[in-house]
């Protein structure tokens, strides 16, 4: 018989976003990961509420195991969606789910979107879950290589998310499980960023789950880390055989920081942002220019020895007037223009969904847009024609109206364009 014996959880922000839109939840025998997506926070709130349907456990009744894992993402679908129903703040609010459960000898999942499950057997490293994402969808139909899905600038439009319909398909596979298998459920913030081939080196790598874990943030967070990340890692052993001396068999969740560990008591899980996360189409702005998501390497933080804190401390003295004034003005500029910019509207995509901003579609240096969500419908943008499509690519400035009803005929199927 097997259980789970030891176990390491580690969720981060990304260098790119202020928010956590992830949640994670990780008591044995149920394992999970979500990623929300929706702005104001509402994506941070759509995983959180999935996370709190795992948090009750499998449905208690007869059926079996992925019958009732595929209950509880429906139910988490259920609760996301009504929320996103009745508060206006949290409307069009979605998330992954990918929710394990650790059997007397085997291994089941349920899951909708892209955040994965892999396991490292042996020395195999292996996904086990297929993403419900456009490119992966483009590689089943022979029309993208793996590869070219990998670096594809729209890798991270879902296909399928919790919140968007009354109802969701999930898909649930079981595997037999073994003894010393490793099991990372993640997030996109991770794979996206980090090849699979490092990730296998890794894990392969490290010394315990705790390492294993921080090594993977950390790598995701090298290349850049332009989104959240939320690694869940954890080994099964078989009770009926003796431990390997000097291993402990108790439960290892080591809290990465002070944060994490709130986060943890809060809901079992951890929070946060993902505007252009896994389910995150890219948005508006950053649509033209998608191909930065990856790999950047940019430089370790490292904390200022006295010596060079006095040195800028110094440096900043010396900064002339002229500038100041420059950088005052840039931002007076910044912020009339972006008072202007909340009285219009316009219509993209987000997370491969129709969608209305308020704004306009531009983004300031400093990671600051002049654009915020308004609502996201239950249109794919991959179901319209080529001319609908191109009114949401155009991003035209209309009242809000006007955009708004532009919408809502794309959701009735009324709209006059081919
Ligand atoms: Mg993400």
């Amino acid at each position: 018989m097997l259980r789970v014996a030891d176990h390491f959880e580690r969720t981060d922000p990304g260098r790119a976003r202020r928010i956590n839109e992830d949640s994670f939840f990780a008591r044995a025998p149920l394992f999970a990961v979500a990623d929300g997506v929706g702005g104001a926070q509402a994506g941070e709130v759509a995983s959180h509420l999935a996370v709190e349907v795992i948090e009750q456990g499998l449905p208690e009744r007869a059926g079996s195991i992925e019958e009732r894992l595929r209950e509880l993402v429906s139910e988490a679908n259920a609760r996301i969606r009504a929320l996103s129903r009745t508060d206006e703040q949290r409307a069009g609010m979605a998330s992954t789910l990918t929710v394990a459960y650790v059997g007397e000898h085997e291994l089941s999942v349920a899951h909708v979107g892209d955040s994965r499950l892999y396991r490292l057997r042996d020395g195999t490293f292996e996904r086990l879950t297929e993403d419900h994402s456009l490119v992966e969808e483009l590689v089943r139909q022979g029309k993208l290589t793996p590869q070219e899905a990998d670096e594809h600038p729209q890798r991270s439009i879902i296909t399928r998310a919790l919140g968007l319909e009354a109802g969701v398909e999930s898909d649930s596979h079981t595997w037999p499980a073994r003894d010393g298998d490793v099991y990372l459920l993640c997030s996109d913030g991770l794979t996206s960023m980090v090849a699979e081939e490092q990730v296998a080196g890794i894990l392969g790598g490290a010394g315990s789950l705790p390492d294993a874990g921080r090594e993977l943030v950390d790598a995701a967070n090298a290349a850049g880390g332009r989104d959240n990340i939320t690694v869940v890692l954890f080994r099964l052993e078989d009770v009926g055989a003796p431990a390997p001396s000097g291993e402990t068999t108790e439960h290892v969740a080591v809290p990465a920081s002070p944060g994490i560990e709130q986060e943890r008591t809060a809901a079992a899980v951890a929070g946060a942002a993902r505007p252009t996360g896994p389910a995150v189409a890219p948005e508006p702005a950053s649509a033209e220019a998608p191909a930065t998501r990856r790999r950047h390497p940019r430089a370790p933080r490292r904390p200022p020895e006295p010596a060079r804190r006095g040195r800028r401390r110094r440096r900043r003295l010396r900064v002339p007037t002229g500038l100041l004034v420059a950088f005052f003005i840039v931002l007076a500029i910044a912020l009339s223009a972006w008072y202007a910019s909340q009285t219009v509207y316009f219509v993209g995509a987000k997370d491969g969904f129709v969608t209305v901003y308020r704004g306009m579609p531009y983004d300031l240096p400093a990671g600051l847009h002049l654009y915020s969500t308004n609502y996201v419908s239950g249109v794919p943008i991959g179901e319209l024609s080529p001319p609908q499509r191109r009114l949401v690519t155009e991003h035209k400035l209309r009242s809000r109206d006007d955009a708004q009803e532009l919408v809502r005929q794309m959701e009735t199927g009324e709209l006059s364009t081919p």
